[in-house]
């Protein structure tokens, strides 16, 4: 799997492109190649505001970080769908949106959906902190009391929700 299959660039039109591929969080179905990306393209829907999360294919992956004990999903960097911000691991980006954007309601792409290899690549969510502590919760998470007891002190209420679900 060297190729994005499937998946096509929404500026120059490449399709099932090789290299670095950018989804944009903000834009439904929206991909750059890595060409089109660096040289900073936009369209009428998309500008270069919008947090764009980088994806690599599965043998991209072996190459970077092959060797290493790592899991594929531990090895992504994600951006977070509402500032931009980049280089959060999952349960980093799970505590970022919680810290900065727990009252957020605008509608995002889910950007660790979009980079797993079987995820959804258009997951929409308008909770997404909702939709990473219920889908992409990290199990490891459940069983550090210090952890569920900071987040029980940043969003009792969310927490509560969770809990009673
Ligand atoms: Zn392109
Ligand atoms: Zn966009
Ligand atoms: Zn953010
Ligand atoms: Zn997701």
């Amino acid at each position: 799997m060297s190729r994005h299959e499937g998946v096509s660039c929404d500026v120059c039109g490449k399709g099932n492109f090789r290299g670095k591929r950018y989804k944009c969080l903000v834009c439904y179905d929206y991909d750059l190649c890595a060409a089109c990306y660096d040289g900073g393209a936009t369209t009428n829907r998309h500008s270069l505001e919008h947090p764009v999360q980088c994806i690599l294919t599965r043998s991209e992956y072996e190459l970077y970080y092959g060797g290493e004990a790592v899991s594929f999903e531990h090895a992504m960097s994600y951006t977070c769908p509402y500032c931009g911000s980049m280089g959060f691991s999952e349960s980093q980006l799970q505590d970022h949106v919680n810290v900065e954007h727990a009252d957020s309601s605008i509608e995002v792409i889910c950007p660790v959906c979009a980079a797993l290899p079987h995820g959804d690549p258009n997951h929409l969510t308008e909770d997404f902190p909702a939709h990473l502590a219920l889908e992409h919760r990290a199990g490891r998470d459940l069983d550090d009391p210090s952890i569920r007891h900071m987040r029980h002190m940043l969003h009792p209420g969310r927490w509560y929700v969770y809990m009673h679900i």
